[in-house]
């Protein structure tokens, strides 16, 4: 079959494509549907020029059903064209009225008689052709009167897109009906160029229904000429290279030379195809799309810039610098989110912007309306607010509104959230050209999106910069104190050994005894809490051999036994076979001592102190001897003393957290570090008003060498009735 004849058999596949994706839309208003008419008109009129061309009378009625398809395709152009949405009302006109009236003759024609009889026939086809280009014609001018109605420059250019589509429209048609007027389809080698351009305006159509912005309007067109022109190139370079070589070696078209020839066609184009849509692209692009093309730079040559930012200062400046000199925008500003999350502060602005504060929760809608395209337009809020109105979504609408206000007060023309990597808000950049409305397209909106993600990684980045450098700063602090506090302890040890020896010296009733006491009694305090504080900044590598825990133990209870108070007892219930841990024995011995006397501390001289010793398996429970892990091993100091507050619980391990006149807060935080270095953990099992359990983990070296050893509730066995109040993990 000659692939022309089939042309018609495409362009109804095609149209009802184009159809098909206006049914698919998800909220269809009368306009949409009136277009699925008018498409779908078109699409089966193709199919049965199609049918008819395979060979059937003039007067069968398959020729009839053609003829009837064309006569219905104006009164549904027609009505769809006055549906479409204008700013400017649409009133029922002499037009509709004449469209109506001739409908009736003009079927009475195609159901005629004389359709099927030479001449006739081709009077009856003729006058269905100037019926159709007529009012075709008749409802782009009308179109054309009430674009010069509306009150919108915008609508109003809008309008004359239409226009122009609607034109492409009439001359188009009267392209597709010269065969038809002449009831064949293909009256001469000239490839069925109406049909092509009948699929390209519906094509427009359907876009020119969702897109309300002109600026993508401009676009769109721009895509579809970039389309146009790259295929009527490649098929010139085509044509030319395969029929020039037939014609020169004098072969049929079926034979192989002429597929060789093909072959050798396609490559060239292959070959040429990407630098000349990108030499066509660039060409039209400047023609046309000059302004578009100095944005796309402006805006690349600042996301240059501001990959060499770090300083937040200067974020800003660097922004607002780079899009005034794109010179599209008059008025921006930069907000950032606070420390705590909760508002937006103003950083940099130009142009009329009033608002300084923003709250994190008043831009909810603005963020998710900004997904997926990144960014929020004003004009585009409104319409579409407007659309879901007319379709009863009114809340959905007031949602729309609102957020088209808050761009409003914000003097912003499009509104661009600053997200980080894992979604968080991190800033706001707006931007306004108060000289245009819809003064950014789709596209430059997505070029925009870029530049917001250029801004998030700024922001990071200087957060983190400004992160390492307190860090630094805190650590050289560090170091200056512990240096501070080593240059302390030299003369506090000869204050207090003077001040001792003044007080062995002196009479019992001389009056100043008392401030000796006070000298003695405060530096030994000093003394203690620079100790303490040295302990704390001092590396905590010790000497880590296998240890014996029980003999730890009764070594610390013999050291405290000398001097405990009279109403306390003491017990200890040491586990037998406990394997050895390998920890520092005089690191052990100092965190059983803290514990001990922070029990005894709270017991306040009455009660029973415990030290418990026990070992766990680590993990799930073991059946038989032979499958038994690595184990643990835990000491648990167990008071009857108050127990502790749940606000203090959660300071216990901070450093100079105390309750205590004399303490000096940094014990257990100490302690923490000590058991910490060697793979364990101090945890806070109980503590209610009967008192309160510390419980010390130690792996044993097997444990150590397992990677999965768990750190947590998990592991406590049923039989142990307490509760996990502070976990701190095997390994720091
Ligand atoms: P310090 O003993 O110098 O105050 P620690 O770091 O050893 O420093 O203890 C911090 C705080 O934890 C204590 O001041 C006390 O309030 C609380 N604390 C520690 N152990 C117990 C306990 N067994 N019972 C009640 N409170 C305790």
């Amino acid at each position: 079959m000659d692939l022309r004849l089939s042309t018609p058999l495409f362009s109804a596949v095609l149209a009802f494509a184009i159809a098909g994706k206006v049914v698919l839309r998800a909220r269809k208003r009368r306009m949409h549907w009136l277009f699925i008419g008018f498409a779908s008109n078109v699409a089966v009129w193709y199919l049965a020029t199609f049918l008819e061309s395979r060979g059937s009378g003039p007067g069968s009625i398959l020729a009839r059903f053609t003829a009837l398809m064309a006569v219905l395709l104006p009164q549904t152009a027609v009505r769809f064209l006055r549906a479409f949405r204008l700013d400017a009302p649409a009133h029922r006109t002499a037009l509709d009225r004449w469209a109506t009236w001739l409908l009736f003759p003009m079927l009475a024609l195609v159901l005629s008689p004389w359709f099927g009889m030479m001449p006739y026939g081709a009077i009856i086809r003729g006058a269905i052709s100037a019926y159709v280009l007529g009012l075709i014609i008749a409802a782009v001018s009308a179109l054309y009167t009430r674009s010069r109605e509306t009150p919108s420059r915008q609508e109003r250019r809008r309008a004359m897109y239409l226009v122009g589509v609607g034109v492409l429209t009439a001359l188009v048609t009267t392209a597709d009906l010269v065969p038809f007027i002449v009831n064949r389809v293909v009256t001469s080698a000239l490839p069925n160029l109406g049909s092509i351009l009948v699929l390209g305006v519906l094509y427009m159509l359907s876009e020119v229904m969702e897109r309300r912005r002109i600026v993508d309007l401009y676009e769109l067109a721009g895509r579809f000429l970039v389309l146009t022109a790259t295929a009527l190139v490649l098929a010139g370079i085509y044509y030319r290279l395969v029929d020039w070589q037939v014609v020169a070696a004098g072969v049929h078209r079926d034979e192989g030379p002429y597929f060789l020839n093909a072959i050798v066609a396609s490559l060239a184009i292959l070959i040429v195809f990407d630098p000349l849509r990108d030499k066509v692209e660039a060409e039209i692009g400047r023609l046309f799309f000059g302004e578009r093309i100095d944005f796309d730079r402006a805006v690349s040559v600042l996301r240059h810039r501001l990959a060499h930012t770090l300083e937040l200062e200067a974020l800003g400046r660097v922004l607002i610098e780079g899009l005034l000199e794109s010179r599209r925008v008059t008025s921006a500003s930069l907000y950032l989110v606070d420390a705590e999350r909760k508002g937006l502060e103003r950083v940099t602005s130009v142009g009329p912007n009033a608002v300084t504060h923003l709250e994190v929760a008043s831009l909810r809608t603005l963020v998710e309306l900004a997904h997926p395209s990144g960014a929020v337009a004003r004009d585009t809020l409104l319409r579409e607010a407007e659309d879901r109105n007319e379709l009863g979504e009114t809340r959905e609408a007031e949602r729309l509104a609102e957020c088209a206000r808050l761009l409003h007060e914000l003097h912003a023309g499009v509104g661009l959230p600053i997200e980080s990597d894992s979604g968080d808000l991190l800033g706001l950049l707006t931007m306004d050209d108060d000289r245009v409305r819809d003064a950014f397209s789709q596209d430059e909106i997505a070029t925009l999106r870029a530049l917001g993600t250029q801004c998030a990684i700024v922001i990071e980045n200087s957060r983190l910069h400004a992160r390492i450098k307190e860090r630094d700063r805190l650590a050289a602090l560090g170091e200056m104190a512990a240096g501070l506090a080593h240059e302390i302890r030299n003369p506090l040890g000869g204050i207090k050994g003077a001040a001792q020896f003044i007080q062995g010296n002196a009479p019992a009733d001389m009056p100043q005894r008392e401030f000796l006491d006070i000298i003695v009694e405060e530096v030994g305090r000093l003394d203690r809490v620079v100790r303490s504080f040295l302990d704390y900044a001092r590396p905590y590598q010790g000497n880590p051999a296998p240890l014996d825990v029980n003999d730890s133990v009764e070594r610390a209870l013999k050291l405290v036994a000398t001097d405990l108070p009279e109403n306390i007892e003491l017990y200890r219930d040491l586990a037998t076979d406990l394997p050895q841990v390998k920890m520092d024995a005089e690191h052990l011995r100092q965190v059983l001592l803290n514990l001990i006397r922070n029990a005894l501390d709270a017991m306040q001289g009455r009660g029973t102190l415990t030290v418990r010793t026990l070992v766990r398996p680590l993990g799930t429970f073991v059946t038989k001897e032979s499958e038994r892990g690595p184990e643990l091993v835990e000491i648990h100091v167990k008071d009857t003393g108050p127990g502790i507050d749940a606000s203090i619980r959660a300071n216990l391990f901070i450093p100079f957290f105390t309750t205590k006149q004399q303490g000096t807060g940094l014990g257990l935080p100490i302690c923490q570090r000590l058991v910490e270095s060697v793979g364990g953990r101090i945890d806070v099992r109980a503590s209610d008003k009967h008192g309160t359990t510390f419980a010390v983990v130690l792996p044993t070296p097997a444990a150590i060498a397992n990677t999965s050893a768990p750190s947590g509730a998990e592991e406590l066995s049923t039989g142990e009735h307490m509760s996990v109040l502070h976990t701190r993990s095997l390994r720091p």
